[in-house]
């Protein structure tokens, strides 16, 4: 098991954000976690990475505890994440933009740099290499030199995602990835989540607002509402769920 989630509990005052959520993700799994607005999906997030502490509850990675623990060293602990609203230096380059996430897993600090020691210069050349295969991947090596705020949207993501992936994690946490693209962007997100699964061995849990656009592509979903999980199972056990298909009305999705 990769990353074990249970009994996760946290109030906001009076909300309920999570209330004793239980989630697994096994090693190279891709798990949804769907639910309409203000469930707690992003919570669940930020519990497990360490922005928040829960009130209750515990998260293991690898069977080693990541409560109480601060978001840096569970980010070195092998989970990474994006986040919902893009969060790019917007004013630099594509590719400073993965240089930068790159740089702190280099293993050479300020004063290295600014003697240009032999092991900045080999952690230079490592940086620029790592940068370059990276980018080919994902198909940004042609933008390199454009700024991040021009990109399409889709390609925002995507760079998100490969600065994500900059910290080697074996866990990544996808938040609603495809908000504000277009179907077609969609189509190729779903498939790059895919891809990038395989080529990094990684573990993935994915949250979407959209139904329609996890049931294509994960084992298994869960699903919120109002703090818990009312719901988990195949996508097409998922699909036909009375109280799921309650939670979601007056949502303006699709869920079929
Ligand atoms: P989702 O990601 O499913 O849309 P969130 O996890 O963002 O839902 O939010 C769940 C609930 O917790 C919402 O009612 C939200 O307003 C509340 N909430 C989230 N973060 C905070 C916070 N820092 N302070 C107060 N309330 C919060
Ligand atoms: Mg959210």
């Amino acid at each position: 098991m990769m990353l074990e989630i249970r009994g996760l509990t946290k109030h906001f005052g009076g909300i309920r954000a999570v209330d004793g959520v239980d989630l697994h993700l096994g090693q190279g799994e891709l798990v949804g976690l769907i639910g309409p607005n203000g469930s707690g999906k992003t919570t669940v997030f930020n519990l497990v990475t360490g922005i928040y502490r829960p009130d209750a509850g515990s998260v293991t990675l690898k069977g080693e505890n990541l409560v109480g623990i601060p978001p840096h060293r569970i980010n070195r602990l092998g989970v990474a994440r994006t986040f919902q609203n893009i969060r790019l230096f917007r004013n630099l380059t594509v590719m400073d933009n993965v240089r930068i996430a790159h740089h702190s897993h280099l293993g050479y600090g300020p004063v290295a740099a600014l003697c240009r020691t032999g092991r900045f210069y080999n952690g230079e050349k490592e940086l620029n290499e790592i940068v370059e295969v990276f980018l080919s991947i994902f198909q940004l090596q042609n933008r390199k030199y454009e700024i991040a705020g021009s990109l399409s949207y889709g390609d925002q993501r995507k760079l998100e995602i490969a600065r994500a992936l900059a910290s080697k994690p074996e866990v990544l946490l996808l938040d609603e990835p495809a908000a504000g693209m277009n179907p077609y962007e969609v189509g190729r997100l779903m498939e790059f989540i895919l891809a990038i699964r395989e080529r990094f061995r990684l573990s993935i849990l994915l949250i979407e607002h959209q139904m329609r656009l996890v049931m294509g592509i994960c084992e298994r979903l869960a699903v919120m509402d109002f703090g818990q999980v009312i719901a988990r199972g195949l996508p097409a056990e998922i699909r036909g769920n009375r109280k799921v298909i309650e939670a979601y009305l007056g949502e303006d999705v699709a869920i079929e």
